[in-house]
């Protein structure tokens, strides 16, 4: 990687890349984890021109046209699960933030009604937050996949035997970005993956809080028990006012806390089964970044079974 002093600050190019590799045959499982992305052009004052192989900061900037990027954001950090036979499962920074509403404009709209109600004295901010452009970076992403047959499934994760205290062979926790939305709350996702001898499970959370205001957490969980030939995959989304929460926000901080007393607000179940390189030549050969709409959501009751603790 080529590098730029900048202005004789810390030139957080030439910070190492930490990277781990682990084989649980046939899986191959890779992290890499590194520095926040520039807030700028690490190439030219101009921007990369397009003969260049383009910076960190001009791919995402070129490809997201977000009015503006969340406060730290890990291109580095990046979850990679490979089987053997050609199914590729990512976890990563960039696919995270394509999902997040640029000029659909009705979900934001709702949370910056609640913003002004709670907040009339920060004009200024509001001003900005209204803009088209969902600046609590929610993302409905469940992850990039490559090789993999979608089918939605009754099938369900089995909690319980996740909750038992199976040996734990590998365990990793990556940020992919975050922002403290002005000093009034926070919008993180991150991704978790644990090893244990009969699978592996994967959680992908956004998680928002606007203090005062609202949380949303949308999940994404993800089991393989070794030797089957499909993951199951849950995408939930949830969210709760916090005046309908009442004092139980205040006395949680983390989300995996918060997380069981936020209704459901949607669900998808599906079972991403494996194709290996033969038959799926030529039918996924790119790593698709697949987009869960809204409309897709299925809304169901407060009343199914929660599986958020984990
Ligand atoms: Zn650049």
């Amino acid at each position: 990687m080529t590098a730029v002093k900048v202005h004789g600050r810390i030139d957080i190019l030439r910070l190492p890349v930490n990277q781990e590799e682990r084989i649980f045959p046939p899986w191959h499982i890779k992290y890499t984890k590194s520095h926040i992305l520039h807030s700028k052009c690490s190439k030219s004052e101009n921007g990369c021109n397009e003969k260049d192989e383009p910076c960190q900061f001009c791919i995402f900037s070129h490809t997201l046209e977000l009015p503006h990027m969340p406060d730290m954001v890990f291109p580095n950090n990046i979850l990679t699960l490979h089987h053997e036979d050609g199914a590729t499962l990512q976890f990563n920074a960039l696919d995270a933030l394509k999902t997040v509403s640029n000029g659909k404009i009705h979900i934001q709209l709702a949370c910056a009604e609640a913003w002004k109600e709670s907040r009339s004295e920060s004009s200024e901010f509001l001003e900005e937050k209204i803009k088209p452009f969902d600046w609590t970076f929610t993302t409905s992403y469940t992850g990039t996949i490559s090789d993999f047959k979608i089918e939605e499934t009754s099938e369900r994760i089995d909690m319980d035997k996740l909750k038992r205290k199976d040996k734990i062979l590998f365990y990793n926790d990556l940020t992919l970005f975050e922002d403290e939305l002005h000093d009034n709350g926070i919008a993180v996702c991150s991704v978790k993956i644990r090893v244990m001898p009969n699978g592996f499970f994967i959680l992908l959370r956004y998680f928002l809080r606007i203090d005062n205001v609202l949380i949303r957490i949308n999940d994404t969980r993800i089991y393989h028990e070794f030797g089957q030939d499909y993951l199951l995959r849950e995408y939930t989304t949830r969210e709760a006012k916090v005046a309908e929460l009442r004092d139980i926000a205040s006395f949680f901080t983390e989300p995996s806390e918060i997380a069981p007393y936020l209704p459901l607000t949607g669900c998808q179940y599906h079972k991403l089964i494996m194709l290996s390189n033969k038959v799926a030549s030529g039918i996924n050969a790119e790593l698709s970044n697949e987009t869960v709409t809204d409309s897709k959501a299925v809304t169901t009751s407060i009343n199914e079974t929660d599986n958020s603790v984990t």
